[in-house]
């Protein structure tokens, strides 16, 4: 069974600690390490491209900032960046 990391995010979590655990299959099974789920599709990708856009950037606003964070647990997003957006109100 080949392992490897994906530049994907989880769709339950969003961390990109992500596996292919099945790349060989019709759908690629995806394994989260941070959360332990399986799921058949990673985040969606214009979503992932948002946040990770707006982690590159840190522009982003408090309310996408609380959105995500309700959605996603592990996006590795620096708190700091949450922190003076909610403050940016
Ligand atoms: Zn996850």
């Amino acid at each position: 069974m080949a392992l490897y990391m994906t530049t994907n995010r989880c769709a339950v979590c969003g961390s990109k600690n992500l596996d292919v655990v099945c790349n060989s299959c019709k759908t690629p099974v995806y394994h989260c390490r941070a959360c332990g789920a399986d799921m058949s599709q990673a985040m969606e990708a214009s979503m992932q491209s948002r946040i990770d856009l707006a982690q590159f950037t840190g522009a982003y606003s408090a309310e996408d900032a609380r959105s995500w964070k309700r959605q996603y647990q592990n996006l590795d997003m620096q708190d700091r960046h949450f922190i003076s957006g909610a403050m940016n109100l």
